[in-house]
């Protein structure tokens, strides 16, 4: 197999300009700024936000043991994937494979781009089969979304797997990582140098607890990266959100703390539901949810809401039927989850 990036991009988006702002051309720093028409008195965010995202850059690729050229940051993960399909499909002509189930953005995105949608099941235990993945590719196929940890099965797809599509498939492969720092393993990314075709996703929403901010983050080669920055909206990410995330950033062991309690106690409560009379199954899980499967898991869902607990209710899954995905919480809400859900299920009720 042989990548070519030059010609996976599509090409209006190969032959176009970016927009430019007098901030490309001027890196330094200057005494007067009278470039961007901005309001010249002193307010707190008067000014348009660095569009290459320095400091940001520099301090998170430093955490996640990488260069800032393998580095893109999006508004959320949502506009990497959407970029990500922008810069590669063809409208109504190239196509996405996306083993299902799966997080439904890459689909959403896919159809607003008019991108057909090639769909591959999991296999039963929710693992990647990476021979049907490849036989259901044909010569449009420009995109592979993979994500592992899986939402909403919880599980970590299998390596070999993904090295097969790696390495068999000549287009992108996007392996959505925005749960792994809930597995304690090192994902992809110390694995970016071996794989010209290979691009993760992570996200600051989850584990860091910035879900609020919007900052998600697309790790691939240079090349790559430089596709997806010609074509972003200059100011993606706004000044307060690079402020504050990098206050955030500054405290790395308040996320590992909270991240080891929450691994925890998702085996405290993987653990009670798999005892409590009623569930069926509980799904193995590497992130900071669960999936269980329940008998009429609509109508518990409905119940659990006319107590004021939301969960999310996963349709239809494979060969599970309805099930339900419940994020791991403070201990105290997970208590009284369980409590809930005990009632719910007890067959007197
Ligand atoms: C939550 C989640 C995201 C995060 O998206 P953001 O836009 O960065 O908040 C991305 N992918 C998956 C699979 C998710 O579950």
């Amino acid at each position: 197999m042989t990548f070519d990036l030059d010609k996976l991009v599509r090409a209006n988006v190969r032959r176009m300009k970016p927009y430019s702002s007098a901030r490309d051309d001027f890196q330094g720093k200057a005494s007067i700024y009278l470039d961007a028409n901005e309001n010249p008195f002193s307010h707190l965010f008067s000014r348009y936000p660095d569009p290459h995202q320095g400091e940001l850059k520099a301090k998170i690729s430093a955490l996640k043991g990488t260069q800032p050229a393998n580095l893109f940051i999006g508004n959320g993960s949502d506009e990497a994937i959407d970029l990500l399909i922008r810069a590669f499909c063809e409208p109504g002509r190239d196509n996405v494979v996306i083993p299902q189930p799966t997080y439904g953005m890459y689909t959403v995105s896919s159809e607003t781009n008019a991108v057909e949608i090639r769909p591959v099941s999991l296999t039963s235990s929710f693992d990647l089969n990476a021979g049907a993945v490849l036989a259901t590719c044909d010569s449009h196929t420009k995109l592979i979304f993979l994500c592992s940890p899986n939402n909403p099965s919880g599980k970590v797809l299998s390596t070999e797997a993904i090295e097969r599509l790696l390495t068999g498939f000549p287009g992108l492969v996007v392996v959505d990582e925005a749960y792994i720092d809930f597995t304690g393993m090192p994902g992809w990314v110390p694995r970016l140098r071996e794989y010209p075709n290979l691009v993760i996703l992570q996200t600051l929403s989850k584990a860091w607890g910035l879900a609020g901010l919007r900052v998600g983050l697309c790790l691939a080669s240079p090349a790559i990266i430089q596709v997806l920055n010609k074509i972003k909206p200059p100011y993606n990410i706004n000044a307060a959100t690079q402020q504050l995330t990098l206050e955030a950033l500054n405290y790395p062991e308040n996320m590992m703390r909270e991240v080891s309690e929450l691994r925890g106690e998702r085996e405290k409560l993987a653990a009670s539901l798999q005892n409590l009379p009623g569930v069926n199954r509980v799904f193995p899980s590497d992130a900071n949810f669960l999936l269980i499967q329940v008998p009429n898991a609509r109508s518990v869902y409905e119940r659990l809401i006319s107590v004021g607990i939301v969960v999310r209710l996963r349709p239809a899954l494979l060969l599970y039927g309805d099930c339900l995905r419940i994020t791991v919480g403070t201990p105290e809400e997970n208590q009284n989850v369980l409590r809930a859900l005990s009632e719910i299920l007890s067959p007197s009720a």
